[in-house]
């Protein structure tokens, strides 16, 4: 029991003594992540002080957060835990996190969960998920299993609304997170959410469809969502092209 108490209280010296730190160093705000994380794993130090205020991205993935200290897929999922970081936590069933290879070389990035993929916990399993399955094992002859899938939000918003900007805010990190974990080569953004969310843009999907990006030196294509193709059908050819310059990519067919 007294092992357990000078455990705590070291940890509570070494955490009271990086937020000493990071106010010398001028930084006075967490990002919301962050604020989550602290509550979650250190529920003892996790004073108003430290909740300070809202988002900050800049020091996401500073060695000194802990979200940057987060070593694994598991990891930032168990971290995440019953999250209540925003208005989306409410009506959700399952929190989705994503799905997929761990080490995959291609992600694919959505908008956010809807019915099927609220109820069963997992992206992309609704009808624009067989469409994005279909994308994936007819269109590029791999398994969903071989690429890992997410989405901007985890949470289903209320009647598939538009995930809002705060909601975007709040989940974003945890998506930066599956990113900086799993490392993929490629990241093909599915949509307008996705796309603006990854690369900071106000840009249209019409106008940035097709065209290669950098998202932290990981090449990123963006293209329709799998859902307005089922509203536009005659657009899959555009997502085909699309398609088609990732492939090439992958087979090393660009260089
Ligand atoms: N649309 C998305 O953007 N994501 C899903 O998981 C399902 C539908």
């Amino acid at each position: 029991m007294s092992n357990q108490t000078d455990d705590i209280d070291a940890i509570v010296t070494s955490l009271r003594r990086q937020l000493e730190r990071r106010q010398r160093a001028g930084i006075h705000v967490l990002s919301r992540a962050e604020v989550a994380l602290f509550d979650q794993t250190m529920p003892a130090v996790a004073t108003d002080e430290a909740k300070v205020m809202a988002v900050s991205q800049e020091n996401l993935f500073a060695p000194s957060s802990p979200l940057a200290q987060v070593p694994s897929l598991e990891a930032l999922r168990s971290a995440i835990g019953d999250c209540q970081l925003c208005k989306l936590c409410s009506g959700r069933t399952n929190l989705v996190f994503g799905v997929g290879n761990p080490h995959a070389k291609l992600m694919f990035v959505g908008e956010g969960p809807g019915r099927d993929e609220d109820l069963q916990g997992e992206p992309f399993v609704g009808r624009a998920g067989q469409l994005l399955t279909d994308i994936i094992t007819k269109g590029m002859g791999m398994q969903r299993s071989d690429v890992y899938i997410a989405n901007v939000v985890k949470c289903r918003p209320p009647e598939n609304r538009n995930p809002e900007p705060d909601e975007v805010a709040a989940c974003e990190p945890f998506l930066k997170k599956q990113i900086d974990l799993i490392r993929p080569e490629i990241i093909v953004a599915l949509g307008k959410f996705a796309v603006q969310t990854l690369l900071h843009s106000k840009l249209p999907i019409s106008r940035l469809r097709g065209n290669w990006h950098s998202y932290l030196g990981i090449k990123l294509m963006p293209t329709f969502h799998p859902a307005y193709l089922l509203r536009n059908p005659a657009d899959k050819k555009l997502v085909w092209e699309d398609i088609k310059k990732v492939i090439k990519e992958m087979r090393g067919e660009n260089a």
